[in-house]
């Protein structure tokens, strides 16, 4: 029952509203561990309810400590537009009776109303790693504040040759935020680099 994770009532009233009724495997697998504040790795596939198993105890833990903040405390990297327009509604469904605000960071748009638009200071910010890479060069992002990072479809990024933005990312997130990975497969070269550069001691977690 998702009223097992003592979850902020305006999340358990959105899960109602979506007429999720009870968690799937893998959101029963990730969000304790999520909720602990551990680094986890997670190999699970796209379907199997992922984004609510990062997102809620991520909006949890945002309801349960606002900040006043300057910049960005989310922040998720995902291979393309498309997967980042869906992860950002979705997330957007799920805080749909908070406050919280998510944007997407991605190429194929133009890039003076994007940075005119992160000057809004979006709480998530959902990105592919090339157009943020690009806001990095041009000092238009800041990811001072992330708190929470999460690498979604990570594989996918590594099929799609990001992964020497990826690492940069990582190391310029602060050390003292959270990582969480999620992946098809955790057999793609570059894997480990990508593991050993962004998390400390993972929970492996295999659906
Ligand atoms: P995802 O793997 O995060 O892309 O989710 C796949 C689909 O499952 C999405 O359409 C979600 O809306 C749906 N979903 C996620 N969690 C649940 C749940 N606990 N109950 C019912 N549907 C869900």
């Amino acid at each position: 029952m998702f009223t097992d994770f003592s979850l902020d009532t305006r999340l358990l009233k959105a899960l109602d509203a979506l007429s999720f009724t009870k968690p799937t495997d893998v959101q029963n697998a990730t969000m304790p561990a999520a909720t602990a504040g551990k680094d986890i790795l997670v190999t699970a596939e796209t379907g199997s309810g992922k984004t609510a198993a990062f997102a809620l105890p991520v909006l949890h833990a945002l309801l349960d400590s606002p900040a006043p903040q300057s910049g960005a405390r989310v922040l998720i990297l995902t291979p393309t537009r498309e997967l980042a327009q869906q992860l950002a509604k979705h997330i957007n469904a799920l805080a749909q009776f908070t406050f919280i605000k998510t944007d997407t960071v991605c190429g194929g748009e133009t890039f003076k109303p994007q940075a005119a638009r992160l000057r809004k200071n979006p709480e998530i910010l959902v990105a592919t790693p090339g157009r943020l890479i690009d806001h990095l060069d041009k000092r238009t992002i800041s990811l001072d504040d992330i708190e929470y990072l999460i690498l979604d479809e990570a594989d996918r990024m590594l099929d799609m040759g990001f992964q020497e933005d990826v690492e940069r990312i990582c190391s310029t997130c602060p050390d003292t935020r959270q990582t969480m990975l999620f992946s098809a497969t955790l057999a793609h070269a570059g894997m480990r680099s990508v593991i050993t550069a962004s998390m400390k001691e993972p929970v492996s977690i295999k659906l």
